[in-house]
């Protein structure tokens, strides 16, 4: 009897539904025997832990933390530690599963796995904070290892949590272990290149899709939904090299459009002394669900996921839709983008956000080897994976006529199961 039959309760989530839905369309396309199907889509290992810490208050408060390690077919787990109040199990078995399609994309030797504590990192003070993330990465000792499954950083975690995540392993192994966690600071073994990887290679996809479409960046227009590391790196990137023009720009907190273009700097200027856009004043608002149906050339959704749904997939009036989110697009809009093909070129998240763990890869590398490579190196060896992913991608599409997230997905896949089905199962 297949777990189709009896689903698991355990990760319900619509973000889980969403992956399980992405990957029947997939199964279908590939034909998939339904007998390999749950052996393919379903976790292998899914861990919940209770974080309890001291408060400054002096009380005692438990936060509920996660752990999914996706498949073990291939090398270790690697993905993410996200902290943000959206996370269950279900939103991180979700994001494991993309990222062991996106590491198997790349040719990286990893499963996929995500992590996560259900907290708004707002309301911590930075002792708290210290103490979550010491607690949390204590909680997974007995699961995690350089080889066994390796964190790295993702939504409301950043190089110093990763920093506290290696020194609670490190003190309870007794050395250092700087391989155990990839986004640390450079001085702890962490790469050069590693903060700035997903927005430049977001930014260098795109720019390899306006090479394909024939469009010039300096007359380009954009929007990008998010200013994290990633939204606001990208938009970074495509503003002062590239010479595009940014029109729409927005955060969890505000959203701002002018189609002459804002002033990208302004925006640089008031992140140095703010924590987010709530309260900037130098450019015209508009409602975050508005921006997204703005006309642009180049629309990056770079912040949480489902933002494009069926409600407004058939609205965008851009010509390239650059995923540096993790699950931006629903299934739902994905067959209206399938219709609008000739119009809407997609870059798929897991083409197009994968140069933060393909970093990550190098970083957790040169620490193995403990041998360090410059910032040149890092960014060459980047852009030659995300080009080659990216022909790979375009040429599958084009010949099978399929769409750019069905090519992309269709690679991964397949390379995951001959992996499964070349070991064999035992016994
Ligand atoms: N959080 C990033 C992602 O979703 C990177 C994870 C990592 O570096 O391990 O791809």
């Amino acid at each position: 009897m297949s777990i189709e039959a009896h689903p698991f309760s355990l990760y319900n989530d619509p973000a889980f539904d969403m992956a399980k839905e992405q990957f029947r369309v997939i199964s279908e396309y590939m034909n998939i025997p339904s007998d390999e199907r749950d052996r393919l889509f379903y976790p292998k290992r899914a861990i919940s832990v209770s974080v309890p810490i001291h408060k400054d208050d002096g009380t005692t408060a438990v936060y509920q933390g996660y752990r999914v390690q996706h498949h073990l077919s291939m090398g270790p787990t690697k993905g993410g530690t996200r902290f943000a109040p959206s996370v269950n199990m279900g939103e991180v078995a979700a994001l494991s599963i993309w990222m062991s399609w996106k590491c198997a994309l790349a040719g990286l030797p990893y499963g996929g796995a995500k992590g996560g504590v259900c907290v708004d990192v707002r309301s911590l003070s930075p002792r708290e904070l210290e103490a979550l993330s010491r607690r949390y990465m204590q909680e997974m000792i007995p699961f995690v290892g350089p080889k066994i499954d390796v964190m790295g950083p993702d939504m409301g975690t950043n190089e110093q949590v990763m920093a506290w995540f290696m020194d609670t392993y490190s003190m309870y192994v007794g050395y250092s272990v700087n391989e155990i966690v990839t986004g640390k600071p450079i001085y702890l073994g962490g790469s050069l290149g590693r903060r700035e990887s997903t927005g430049r290679g977001v930014a260098f996809l795109v720019e390899r899709a306006l090479d394909v479409l024939k469009i010039d960046a300096e007359k380009c227009t954009c929007i990008v939904q998010g200013f994290g590391n990633v939204g606001a790196i990208a938009a970074a990137s495509l503003y002062y090299k590239a010479g595009v023009k940014i029109v729409g720009l927005s955060d969890a907190y505000a959203a701002f459009y002018d189609a002459k273009g804002l002033k990208f700097e302004d925006f640089e200027e008031h992140m140095r002394t703010n924590r987010d856009l709530s309260n900037f004043t130098g450019a015209p608002r508009i409602s975050p669900e508005d921006m997204l149906i703005q006309p642009c050339d180049i629309l990056i959704p770079a912040a949480v996921d489902r933002v494009i749904h069926g409600g407004n997939a058939g609205q965008l009036k851009c010509r390239i839709l650059a995923e540096g989110a993790n699950g931006p697009t629903t299934p739902e809009a994905d067959a209206i983008l399938d219709q609008r093909w000739n119009d809407i070129f997609v870059i798929p998240d897991i083409l197009c956000n994968a140069g933060g763990v393909i970093v990550s890869y190098f970083e957790w590398v040169q620490d193995l080897a403990a041998f360090f490579w410059n910032e040149t190196e890092v960014t060459d060896k980047l852009f030659r994976i995300l080009d080659h992913s990216f022909q790979a991608v375009v040429r599958k599409a084009k010949t099978e006529k399929i769409s750019h997230r069905t090519a992309a997905m269709a690679i991964a896949v397949e390379r995951v199961r001959k992996a499964k089905n070349t070991r064999g199962l035992f016994p």
